[in-house]
């Protein structure tokens, strides 16, 4: 509805709410998406410790009974044990090597037999796992050495890291995985590390055995999370670009139909912003005030008081003009019908009327009401039909003009001369009235043919019985020569403006 001028800054706001509402869901579809792909990669990481550390168990199981085996045999002659000690290093899987010691020295190993090697008790974790780079033999493969001791007594088994890191390369496919044994530790790539490592960029985790003094730390590599979205969510992608554009269609839509001038005035209806105007009608001899004529106004929050021109038409073609005539037929008659006991003689109230409300027998209902408000016999209902769009004689329009009149409901052919209506038009719907339209009073006091057109009508009105009520009186002029042409009614600015209720009210007692 053209009611206002500012429509580009309107129609980049509405692109902008469009173009919101498509990208809302995408972004928070993405963020959800991403919070999930965290999710899953931080449980993968912890999964897949555990797994490694069930897995480094089983191994240093056998290096534990190896040693358990051996314990009891520290102390003794090694070349008495030396078999005992090679034994388990046959028998064992993952067992390497096995030596024996006393007093903190290794004194007997499975590899060199009578051997010394002095050790610290406390260079070993919890007193029991020790990692470290290589030994005489393999000096750039790790090793983790068990140790059992008792008193003086103790075992040691080592277990090969290139076992270690098999585990972790194996178990970790994507996830990148550290053993940690005390202040050491050994990574998938076999490489030996000093000191504590820096936690993984992505999902680090980390869990310790409840068995042996070592823990198992897990992560990903700066960066997964995009891999990881961009390998395994391309469908979700495609899906949520589908909503996005949903979305954004639903949110173009709905911003359609919210500005849709029907849902505008839909809107307006239910907040009650269509109120009545009134204009006064005078008696054309006393110019006493004899009745008004009630012009719809829509009170719009942001555009002020709009003329009904600018949105009858929409009103008239979304339907929504039977609820509004009867909205203000009821504000109409809240507000004139507790004065009708002192009106004296019958005062006349026009409210216009389109054809779409002659459809049914609706507008005899409407009437009624309005009737039904006033003192009896106080008032005259004057339903004011244009004549640019009149009613198709139809069964029903025939009974419902019977029952208007029955009613004593009276009937206005409102801008009489703009249409068609034929003399037996006027007839067949006892017409009680004719509304001269506003340009032939203008034409008063310009040249005779013109003048001849009025004269014309106002004398169709006497011969066919008829009411006549002259409109756009603007002048004294105009008013003194349709007084004079005997015309009933006057209403035009000369006698009074289209005027809010309560003004009119007022007005109304001083006249
Ligand atoms: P209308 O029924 O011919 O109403 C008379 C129009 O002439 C009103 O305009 C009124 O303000 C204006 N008018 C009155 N005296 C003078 C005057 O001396 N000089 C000039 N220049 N104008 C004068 P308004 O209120 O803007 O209404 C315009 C039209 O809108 C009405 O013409 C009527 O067709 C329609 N309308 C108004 N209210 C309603 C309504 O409740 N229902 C329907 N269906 N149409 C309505
Ligand atoms: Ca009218
Ligand atoms: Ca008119």
């Amino acid at each position: 509805m053209p009611l206002s001028v500012n429509t580009s800054r309107k129609r980049r706001i509405r692109s902008a709410v469009t173009l919101l509402s498509g990208l809302l869901p995408v972004l928070l579809g993405f963020a959800i998406l991403y919070l999930q792909a965290e999710r899953t990669l931080q449980h993968s990481s912890e999964q897949t410790a555990e797994a490694a550390i069930r897995q480094f168990e089983l191994m240093l199981d056998n290096n534990a009974q190896a040693a358990r085996e051996l314990l009891p045999l520290a102390g003794q002659n090694c070349n008495d044990v030396q078999l005992a000690l090679r034994e388990q290093v046959t028998r064992r899987p993952f067992v390497r090597s096995t030596s024996l010691v006393w007093d903190n020295t290794i004194y007997c190993s499975s590899l060199f037999g009578d051997y010394q090697e002095k050790i610290s008790a406390g260079d070993y974790t919890q007193g029991g796992l020790l990692l470290m780079k290589g030994n005489l033999v393999t000096p750039d493969t790790a090793l983790l050495v068990y140790r059992l001791s008792e008193g003086k007594q103790a075992a040691l088994s080592t277990l090969d890291g290139y076992h270690l890191s098999n585990v972790l390369r194996l178990i970790g496919r994507n996830t990148l995985l550290v053993l940690q044994v005390g202040p050491h530790s050994l990574s998938a790539d076999t490489t030996f590390h000093e000191g504590a490592l820096p936690a993984f960029p992505v999902a680090p985790s980390s869990r310790t055995s409840s068995r042996y003094a070592f823990n198992v730390a897990a992560g990903f590599p700066a960066g997964e999370t995009w891999r990881y979205m961009s390998s395994e969510y391309p469908p979700l992608f495609s899906l949520l670009i589908f909503f996005g554009v949903i979305s954004g269609f639903i949110g173009h839509f709905l911003q359609k139909r919210s500005s849709s001038p029907s849902h505008e005035l839909m809107r307006a209806l239910e907040a009650a912003e269509f109120v009545p105007y009134f204009q006064p009608v005078v008696h054309g001899d006393s110019k006493k005030w004899s009745g008004t004529e009630v012009l719809m106004r829509w009170n719009h929050p942001k555009e002020g008081l709009v003329r009904p021109d600018l949105f009858i038409p929409f009103a008239e073609h979304s339907g929504l003009i039977v609820p509004m005539t009867r909205s203000l037929m009821r504000q109409t008659a809240a507000l004139l019908g507790p004065l009708s006991t002192s009106f004296d003689g019958p005062f006349h109230i026009g409210i216009n009327i389109t054809a779409s409300h002659c459809k049914d027998l609706e507008l005899v209902e409407d009437c009624r009401e309005f009737l039904s408000a006033f003192a009896p016999g106080s008032i005259h209902l004057v339903l004011e039909l244009t004549e640019r769009e009149l009613i198709v004689p139809t069964a029903i329009s025939h009974q419902l003009f019977e029952q208007l009149h029955e009613l004593g409901v009276m009937i206005a052919i409102d801008d009489f001369g703009t249409g068609h209506s034929s003399l037996g038009y006027l007839r067949q719907f006892n017409v009680d009235y004719l509304k001269v339209d506003q340009s032939f009073v203008a034409m008063i006091g310009a040249d005779a043919l013109s003048r001849h057109i009025l004269d014309t009508i106002i004398e169709l009105c006497a011969k066919l019985d008829l009411g006549i009520v002259a409109e756009g009186v603007e002048t004294q002029e105009q008013s003194d020569y349709l007084t004079a042409h005997g015309v009933n009614f006057l209403q035009g600015y000369l006698f009074g403006r289209p005027m809010r209720g309560a003004e009119f009210i007022t007005a109304l007692s001083h006249h």
